[in-house]
């Protein structure tokens, strides 16, 4: 799930893996290594806890050189953070493996390789790879070979990057659940499990395919697919840009979050979703002996957490027939509640360090709680060690104030800890599936509906002179409207409200006129004929509507309303989707405003006082 960087070439590659790991550091870790290969044939090995500047230090203080080499970031799985659970790992100091993601049967072979005399330095569940390929090779006639056996017998996620000492020169790459991608140069080759790593060294990557195994040495890359047949894989030139601390190409941090959305989701799912299936150990070790356990979940948490936290007990009483409670982390704190027996407290905060979500965690734990998990986008943060699982979101920093990709990253995690308790509570082998499935779409679904951001550019403009306006949804949507009648408020000021649309009629209907927009989200599900009236309450009031629905929802523009469609999704989905023109409307609304888009007034990103 964090970072991998390998190369094979004429030149000394320390500094390129090191320069690799570093640009991958955005992403969040907890410690780092390197091992190369060098000229006599030893395998040399550096790792530290804490920042890639501290491996860097390591080096300068004892260099290791050579012409091949691996790199990682980790962020721990199995065992703690340490030196000695850092990857890369190393079996009979022959072989030297990294890995990213989760081996679900990490126990039976630690087990069966202890049987066979080999000795595990650390807690990994990596490790296990090293002393297979290991073991394979006494009778596989080839690194490749002993890879492809290992990579059977391995249940989970990997993308694992394999050195042979006695082998040089070359790299066994395997993916499966977890992105690999292979760099082109001149005479030289590399893999990193993401191209941004690789962007000084070559422009030119293959992107490996799940079940692919490739031999890669200076020379040459050759690839096998899961069965083995020799398949060749495009070889693309990147025309990606990156520099994860600035704005880049943006005006506002906020615009530039809200486009690396598909980036955020996929780093995120990359690792955790396996055979159709959520992988139960994205929620931390042993979770599924937790989550196993799971009948009602309560979720704490405050602001756009909060509406996440609304949209997932939707989810979770419909599809992981458990029932939920959602409840606003300062409200919960200060009043007496009720545990309802084998409960889960969920709590969400991007931070990890919202001051009342945290109150909330520690009053649970006296209350009685059965476990608790965070769902979080910092390691080490004050929730992430405080709860008995974590969730860690891969979202990235995020710096506008405002929230955008931490809160849809949010709702995908909430949507896999609904197939995984799901699992265990009756969701059938397909619904799983179909989860899992559209989670899969779902980066590129995203990347589509972004294209929206022209025609929302040009639909803010009616915003410009408006005091207030009106946000509708219904269902899993009514948590949508509400996360983006937040959005407008926070950064352009403009007063708006979310109602579920039902409520219309007592009440807010009284409200309505040519000076109060009404904006619908509105997917093709089961409540759109419901929708289709409500709307005509509003037209029937003179009310000005803006319709967001999916491309089949059959709304159609007139004098009273405009409709921007949607593209269609699966509805599981449909809320993290309908998210994103919201976003996109109260970016440009606020711009139209000229107010501080990335730091409005009054407001902190990380809200540690009560
Ligand atoms: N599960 C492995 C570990 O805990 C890999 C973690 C990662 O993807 O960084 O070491």
């Amino acid at each position: 799930m964090c970072g991998i960087v390998g190369a094979v070439a004429q030149r000394d590659v320390s500094e390129i893996l090191v320069e690799g790991l570093q640009r991958l550091e955005y992403r969040g870790y907890d410690s780092a290594g390197v091992a190369i290969l060098d000229e006599q044939g030893n395998l040399g090995r550096a790792r530290r806890v804490g920042k890639v500047k501290q491996l860097r230090n390591a080096l300068t203080e004892q260099p290791l050189s050579g012409g091949t080499g691996i790199a990682h970031t980790r962020w721990a799985t199995h065992g703690e953070p340490s030196e000695r659970n850092a990857h890369p790992h190393l079996s009979c100091d022959d072989i030297a493996v990294v890995h990213n993601g989760i081996i679900e049967n990490h126990v039976e072979l630690r087990s069966m390789l202890q049987g066979l005399g080999y000795v595990f330095a650390s807690d990994t569940d990596t490790e296990v790879i090293a002393h297979l390929v290991h073991h394979e090779l006494k009778s596989a006639d080839s690194l490749l070979a002993a890879v492809q056996v290992t990579v059977k017998q391995l249940h989970g996620a990997y993308g694992t990057v394999v050195v042979d000492r006695r082998q040089p020169e070359r790299l066994v790459v395997a993916r499966s659940g977890s992105p690999l991608v292979i760099g082109y140069g001149v005479g030289e080759h590399f893999v990193a499990s993401d191209q941004l790593a690789l962007l000084p060294v070559t422009r030119r990557f293959a992107f490996l395919e799940e079940g692919d195994v490739a031999e890669v040495t200076r020379r040459e890359v050759n690839i096998f697919d899961i069965d083995g047949n020799a398949v060749e894989r495009d070889i693309t030139e990147s025309n990606v840009s990156h520099d994860a601390g600035d704005k880049g190409q943006y005006r506002h941090y906020m615009m530039k979050e809200i486009h690396e959305q598909p980036m955020a989701l996929q780093r995120t799912l990359d690792g955790r979703l396996a055979n159709g299936k959520v992988i139960d150990e994205a929620f931390g070790e042993n979770a599924a002996q937790l989550l196993s356990k799971v009948k009602h979940v309560q979720i704490i948490a405050c602001g756009t957490s909060y509406h996440a936290g609304m949209t997932a007990r939707y989810w979770l009483e419909q599809h992981a027939n458990v029932s939920c409670n959602v409840e606003i982390a300062s409200e919960f704190r200060y009043r007496r509640s009720h545990v309802f027996p084998d409960s889960l407290l969920v709590t969400i905060s991007q931070s990890g360090e919202t001051a009342d979500t945290l109150a909330a965690l520690r009053l649970a734990k006296e209350m009685g709680y059965m476990a608790s998990l965070t769902i979080c986008n910092v390691p080490g943060s004050s929730l992430v060690r405080e709860s008995d699982m974590a969730y860690m979101m891969k979202a990235g920093a995020e710096i506008g104030v405002a929230s955008t990709k931490a809160f849809t990253v949010q709702l995908a995690a909430l949507a896999m800890l609904t197939g995984a308790i799901g699992a265990y509570n009756g969701m059938s082998a397909d619904t799983q599936a179909q989860l899992v499935q559209s989670l899969q779409a779902l980066p590129s679904k995203v990347e589509q509906t972004l294209a929206l951001n022209d025609d929302i550019e040009a639909l803010a403009e009616d915003f410009a002179d408006k005091q207030h306006a009106l946000f509708l949804g219904r269902g899993d949507q009514y948590p949508i409207a509400m996360e983006g009648a937040l959005k407008l408020k926070e950064i352009s000021y403009i007063h708006a409200e979310a109602y579920a649309s039902g409520e219309l009629k007592h009440g807010p209907l009284a409200l309505i006129d040519a000076d109060m927009p009404v904006i619908v989200v509105a997917p093709n599900n089961e409540l759109l004929e419901k929708l289709h009236s409500n709307v005509e309450e509003v037209r029937a009031r003179g009310g000005l509507m803006y319709v967001f629905a999916d491309v089949d929802a059959k709304f159609e523009s007139d004098d009273t309303m405009k409709v921007i469609p949607v593209p269609h999704c699966d509805e599981f989905i449909a809320p993290i989707i309908y998210t994103l023109p919201l976003q996109l409307l109260s970016y440009y609304v606020a711009l139209i405003k000229g107010t501080d888009v990335d730091q409005p007034r009054n407001l902190a990103k990380s809200v540690t006082v009560e």
